[in-house]
């Protein structure tokens, strides 16, 4: 369950890209086991429903929670994030793995931005990509071709990723000491922001064809951007978007974010997101 919007968690699906070998039930099995708070329907049949009539359920009940208690519910879902994600940072560190956890609207183009990094970046140093999605593969198929190694996570009914989803999409992915994670979250502005995965910063992906009010309308996430990056440039002319706007209000949010245009489409101003990846990579301890 998402803690804010309520919306249903029936367990993430977790594919290696490119392994046959994937079962689909073990996953969800798996994440049952750790879901302890919702373990309140006891005499379900373990058919291939279950997760569903047990969300619906779960869902019901709560419309009946005096406000008070919802509150305590979400902050016990997010304080319960908050020590997992503390998890995965470790993880990462001990690694000295850089990971960014990208978010944008749907559309934004964040797969289109990773892709063109990966060609771009990977001779640099190795780069591997957990990919969150609601269904399909089609976007780590995207980023396998580039010929880097993916993680998909398909979230079913929920709407972002989490760091339990996280933890485990690494242990899979299991990424190389001194590399680059990017982990492509579900496209929506509002629940990812509330969950931390261990990255190292949000980097938030908008494009010129969406509103120049949107760090307004979605405060939040920008509030925890690290970095805001401005995609689809080259459409500038065809478009209502203003640049300078759109940058004044983020910084009315997120007064010290950093923020690039640029084109992932053409290449146009990405250099500045290679230097900006470079920075971060030098303040890691060697
Ligand atoms: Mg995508």
């Amino acid at each position: 369950m998402c803690a804010t919007c309520g919306c249903g968690d029936n367990g993430a699906v977790i594919t290696l890209a490119g392994d046959d070998h994937h079962d689909d039930h073990s996953h969800r099995d798996h994440h049952h086991d750790h879901d302890h708070d919702h373990d309140h329907d006891h005499d379900h049949d373990h058919d291939h429903d279950h997760d569903h009539d047990h969300d619906h359920d779960h869902d019901h009940d709560h419309q009946h929670l005096p406000a008070t208690e919802t509150i305590s519910l979400e902050q016990k879902v997010l304080a319960k994030n908050d020590e997992l994600a503390e998890a995965n940072r470790k993880w990462l560190a001990q690694r000295n793995i850089l990971a960014f956890n990208v978010t944008s609207s749907p559309g934004a183009g964040k797969t289109t931005l990773l892709e063109r990094t990966i060609r771009e970046l990977a001779t640099k140093r190795p780069v591997s990509v957990i990919e969150g999605d609601q269904e399909t593969l089609l976007d780590a198929e995207r980023i396998r071709a580039t010929g880097c190694r993916v993680v998909q996570v398909n979230t079913g009914a929920g709407c972002h990723l989490d760091a339990e989803m996280t933890h485990r999409a690494l242990e899979t992915l299991q990424p190389e000491p001194n590399s680059l994670v990017f982990i492509e979250n579900v496209g929506n502005l509002v629940c990812p922001a509330l969950f931390d995965l261990g990255e190292q910063t949000k980097v938030v992906v908008i494009s010129v064809t969406e509103g120049t009010d949107k760090p307004l309308k979605y405060p939040h996430m920008f509030a925890a951007a690290g970095l805001i990056i401005i995609n689809k440039t080259d459409l500038l002319p065809y478009v209502n978007f203003d640049l300078d706007v759109c940058a004044s209000y983020a910084r009315s949010i997120n007064p010290n974010v950093q923020i690039i245009a640029a084109s992932a489409t053409t290449g146009d101003g990405i250099g500045a997101w290679y230097d900006w990846i470079d920075a971060r990579a030098s303040e890691l301890p060697r």
